[in-house]
């Protein structure tokens, strides 16, 4: 846990949030400000910064966050197959857009992505 990081107080529910999905080293919350119908971040547990941190031995980790995305999305009401879908959106850096210096992996759906905001 890092101080004075708002998703590792999420992460230690020292903040409230509402959760979609928890277990030991990810928790996914719906985004306060949503940019479209659909939007829940994925946050690893432990502080990480961004994606300018991680390298070859956190693969493994990585991978399970991106593979916890779809049933994320069909949970929260995104439709399946092609005519459906979501996004996956990881800002890294205040250059890539980033505000919250824990990495988190946006999920949006909903709509289509040309009238999203994220
Ligand atoms: P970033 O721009 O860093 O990729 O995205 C940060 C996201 O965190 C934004 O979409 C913003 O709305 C969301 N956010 C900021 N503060 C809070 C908060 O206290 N709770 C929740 N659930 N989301 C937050
Ligand atoms: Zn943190």
């Amino acid at each position: 846990m890092s101080e004075n990081c708002l998703f590792c107080k999420i992460a230690a529910d020292q903040i409230p949030s509402k959760k979609v999905y928890e277990d030991e080293d990810f928790l996914a919350f719906h985004d306060i400000n949503p940019a479209a119908p659909i939007h829940i971040l994925v946050i690893p547990k432990k502080h990480v910064v961004s994606m300018q941190d991680v390298s070859g031995q956190d693969s493994e980790w990585l991978g399970k966050m991106m593979a916890l995305a779809p049933s994320l999305a069909a949970k929260a009401g995104c439709r399946p197959g092609p005519e459906g879908g979501f996004r996956i959106v990881i800002n890294n850096g205040l250059d890539g857009g980033q505000e919250i210096n824990h990495l988190h992996m946006h999920i949006l759906g909903g709509e289509r992505p040309w009238q999203q905001r994220a």
